[in-house]
């Protein structure tokens, strides 16, 4: 059977009305042109975002990025169904996963209500193209970002960069600010009268930018209040780009680069050509997962040395190439001990300032709480010079507890919130000791994507579907499938 003819077969199960309470939407590219399905309807686009044909409902038609927000319309909006969901950015979003020649045959887009616990998923939930699991909160502040509040605009992951990028002073190369960017300044925010001496941005993975905001709004999380009291909120967020998944999100957030152009696809995915399956977003190999990094773009910390700008850290990110100081540069080291990221972490239960009932009730929660503090630990040393270093021009620091919270209870639940105040207590601390940056530093707060929640009740596995069939595939990641494999 043909590749076409295969991936008609594929769509035929997946499309049926049996699925359609858990696949969403499906995704791929053939003729030159890309096509998102779903079980009434599908389109076709190109890369540029113009659409050369619709058959039965367009699932892609509603894209409004001011949907769902506040919080309030939020939460009377939970786990909308594809008629009454939105897709920010989706032509564009879904495209350019298909740049990269290792990319599915078929991405498989779960339903928001979908809970796949079975298969390693959770009650909160991320990876979709929709508006929730991409929404992640953007907070811009302090010397050279203008105080505009909370503004009604949004971002895009792909923007990041070049805004932290500018901030540190980085000079551009041929009209772009880094080599491959795909995103574009936010000179909205930018404030040219003052050239920040230091940036420091801070990455919460998997906080949701309606429950941040709110929570900092109603005095709960005080740190990001300050933050955003002193610059720039993004009230719709920061549009993460496809896949909504980690690793895939904090390289697009330190290149400005999208997924397909990047190289690190997914946590999981397949390389046909050589038979390879690439595992980046796991403990065992957050320290390799540089390497999946495409040559063609440029890492910030690579952006800052180009321009002579000075010292950098990555404080516990796997994307940390050309960074000058690294924390996965310790595991590294010490590879051939067989040492990982989990041989390094203290036992959480003596963690001050965590929140023991959920350290207790869920591993996850105890194992990010470590790696965590561990973090605001070293984010603190580099400052401080401690390591015989410079203070950084640009320090990143990744912080994972509000995922593994969000993940656990998702994002409305005691424990997700729990999450985020434990995460503002770690960013307060590493803030007082640096003085809050003494006066001359730019602060940036994102999180790599946003967080959804399931419903326990709506199960099922199209994997399934497909093997009773008789399709032949791999499927990496759940949701990224290989034919004929
Ligand atoms: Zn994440």
């Amino acid at each position: 059977m043909g590749r076409s003819a295969s991936i008609d077969r594929a769509l035929d199960v997946l499309l049926s009305d049996e699925q359609a309470s858990i696949v969403d939407l499906v995704l791929c590219a053939r003729d030159g042109v890309v096509e998102a399905h779903a079980h009434d309807g599908s389109v076709s686009f190109t890369r540029r975002g113009e659409v050369t044909s619709v058959k039965g409902r367009n699932p892609l038609e509603r894209q409004d990025p001011s949907a769902f927000s506040p919080l309030d319309d939020e939460m009377q909006h939970v786990r909308p169904t594809n008629e009454t969901n939105h897709y920010p950015y989706a032509y564009d979003n879904a495209a350019q996963l298909f740049d990269d020649p290792r990319a599915p045959d078929l991405a498989v887009v779960h339903t928001p209500a979908h809970n796949w616990e079975e298969r390693g998923g959770h009650r909160g939930e991320h990876g979709s193209l929709d508006l929730i699991q991409s929404r992640a909160p953007l907070i811009v502040s302090g010397t050279g970002v203008k105080k505009l509040g909370r503004i009604d605009r949004e971002a895009r992951m792909i923007s990041v960069a070049p805004t932290l990028a500018t901030l540190a002073g980085v000079q551009p190369l041929d009209g772009s600010i880094l080599r491959a960017q795909e995103g574009r300044l936010l000179e909205e925010i930018i404030d040219a009268r003052e050239q920040p001496d230091h940036v420091v941005g801070f990455l919460w993975d998997g906080a949701n930018a309606n429950v941040l905001y709110t929570m900092a709004e109603a005095g709960d999380l005080p740190n990001v209040a300050r933050l955003m009291n002193e610059g720039t909120t993004y009230g719709r967020g920061c549009i993460a780009s496809f896949p909504s998944v980690t690793l895939a999100n904090h390289t697009t957030a330190l290149t400005g680069a999208h997924p397909g152009r990047h190289g690190v696809l997914h946590n999981f995915f397949f390389d046909r050509a050589t038979g390879r399956q690439i595992v980046t977003n796991s403990p065992d190999t957050w320290h390799d997962a540089r390497d999946e990094i495409s040559r063609d773009v440029e890492t910030l910390f690579e952006a800052v040395a180009r321009s002579g700008g000075g010292f950098t850290a990555a404080v516990n990110e796997p994307v940390d190439r050309g960074a000058g100081y690294a924390t996965f540069d310790l595991v590294r080291a010490a590879r051939g001990s067989g040492a990982t990221m989990s041989s390094a972490l203290p036992d959480p239960t003596t963690v001050a300032g965590a929140t023991q009932a959920f350290v207790d009730l869920k591993r996850e929660y105890g194992w990010a709480t470590s790696a965590d503090h561990l973090a605001v630990m070293q984010a603190k040393q580099v400052w401080a010079g401690q390591n015989g270093n410079p203070t950084p021009r640009f320090m990143w620091i990744n912080l994972i507890l509000p995922d593994a919270a969000n993940h656990a209870g998702g994002p409305y639940s005691d424990i997700g919130h729990a999450g985020l105040r434990d995460t503002d207590r770690r960013m307060g601390e590493i803030l007082d000791a640096m003085d809050w940056g003494g006066g001359g530093t730019a602060f940036l707060l994102v999180a790599d994507h946003g967080m959804e929640e399931s419903d326990p009740e709506c199960k099922g596995d199209f994997d399934d579907a497909l093997t009773a069939a008789g399709v032949s595939f791999r499927d990496e990641g759940y949701g990224f499938i290989y034919l004929d494999p």
